[in-house]
This record gives structure tokens, sequence and C-alpha cells, in this order.
């Protein structure tokens, strides 16, 4: 079996909810660099801080911050067993690190999934979106509401929403996708690793 996976695909594609989905039912590792990322900013350290404003407008934040997180995940990262990175890599100079990286330690990605999915179904799911900030239970305005418009049904608390998931920034994070991140559907491809799924 494929154990050590990439999700690939725009925001929104749904990576991260099959990924939750399947580290829960199968134990399979679910790594997202931008909840490490996140995790990183509201530590308050100074890379943290760094990285605070790439965030908020929804831009990538630099290869080189990047790659200082996703290294030091790497040092534990569980190679034998297998992980689904979801939103790593996200530029070529990063998907052409982590090849590096692996290549000595003789595991390879194996599998890379493409989440294909248009805009307009993008746009819908990302601004409906909605969590819980104190257990993480994830809602949207539309598909899958609270009891109560707004409030958390196990916790009873106000949902927030992420501040990039505006329709404005979301389409800018679209278009940073189509940009950077697209030119690596031709990377793994000639590496024979694609698999692309209807998202
Ligand atoms: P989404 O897939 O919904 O955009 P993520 O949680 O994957 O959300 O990423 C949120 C933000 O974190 C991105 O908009 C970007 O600013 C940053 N980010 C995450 N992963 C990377 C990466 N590999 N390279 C650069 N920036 C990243």
């Amino acid at each position: 079996m494929k154990r050590r996976i990439i999700l690939l695909g725009p925001p929104g594609s749904g990576k991260g909810t099959v990924a939750a989905r399947l580290q829960h039912e199968f134990g399979w590792s679910h790594v997202s660099s931008g909840h490490m990322l996140r995790r990183e900013e509201e530590s308050g350290s100074a890379l943290g801080k760094r990285l605070r404003r790439f965030l908020e407008a929804g831009e990538l934040v630099p290869d080189e911050i990047v790659l200082q997180v996703m290294e030091t995940w790497l040092k534990g990262a569980p190679l034998e067993r297998g992980f689904m990175l979801d939103g790593f890599p996200r530029t070529l100079a990063q998907a052409r690190t982590l090849d590096e990286w692996l290549l000595p330690k003789k595991s390879p990605v194996e599998v890379v999934l493409l989440y294909d999915c248009d805009f307009a179904v993008i746009l819908g799911r990302i601004t409906g979106r909605q969590s819980c900030p104190a257990c993480g239970r994830a809602y949207h305005a539309r598909t899958s509401p609270p009891k109560v418009a707004g409030q958390c049904d196990d916790c009873g608390i106000a949902l927030v929403q992420r501040s990039d998931d505006s329709a404005a920034v979301t389409r800018k994070r679209f278009e940073i996708y189509s940009r950077q991140t697209e030119p690596l559907v031709d990377y793994y491809r000639c590496q024979g690793k694609l698999t692309v799924l209807d998202a």
C-alpha cells in the first residue's frame, strides 16, 4: 500500500476534510502545513510574527519560512508508517526540497492525489465555513449548519470564521494556487505519481 501521500488541490477542494476522516478511521498521520503555520503564529514566536501578515492576506508564506517549519516536522515524521501531507509542498522549490530531504532516507513520496475542483464550488464552500474555537468542530452555514445559527452544538459558544475565508481573500488564494501550485501537477505527473480525483 502507498503510505507517503501528498494531497494537492486548491483551497476548499476538501483535502483537509477527507484527510481528517482518513486519519480518524485508519490512523494515518494528517499533516497540514496551514495548521502548523497558524500554530507557529499563535505561539507568538519571532518566526510566528514574521508569517502573520502572509496568513492574513491569504498569500503564500515565503519558502524559506515554510521549509524551516516543515524541516522540524520531518525530524520526527513517521516515514515508515506513512503520512498525508496537506498544503505542502505548494511551490516547485518546496517540492524539489521535499524530494531532496526524502531521497537519502529512501522514503520518497509515493502518490500525489490531485483534488480537482471549480472555483465556483470552492467559493460557496469556503465562505460558509465556520468552526468552534474550543473543540475545533467544523460547520458550514448552508450544508452542515449548527442547530442554533452561529453556535457550536457541543460547546454552546460562538463559532468563528477564519480571517482568510472572505470572498475577496478566497479569490486571491485561488489565483495564487493557479499560478504557484498548479505547476506541481506536471512535476508529479512526470514522476508518474499523480492520481486525479473529481473533488
Ligand atoms: P487552504 O488550503 O484552505 O488555503 P491552509 O490551511 O492549507 O488553507 O493554508 C492557509 C495559509 O497558510 C495559506 O493561505 C498560506 O498563507 C499558508 N500556507 C500553508 N501552507 C503553505 C505552503 N506550503 N507554502 C506557503 N504558504 C503556506
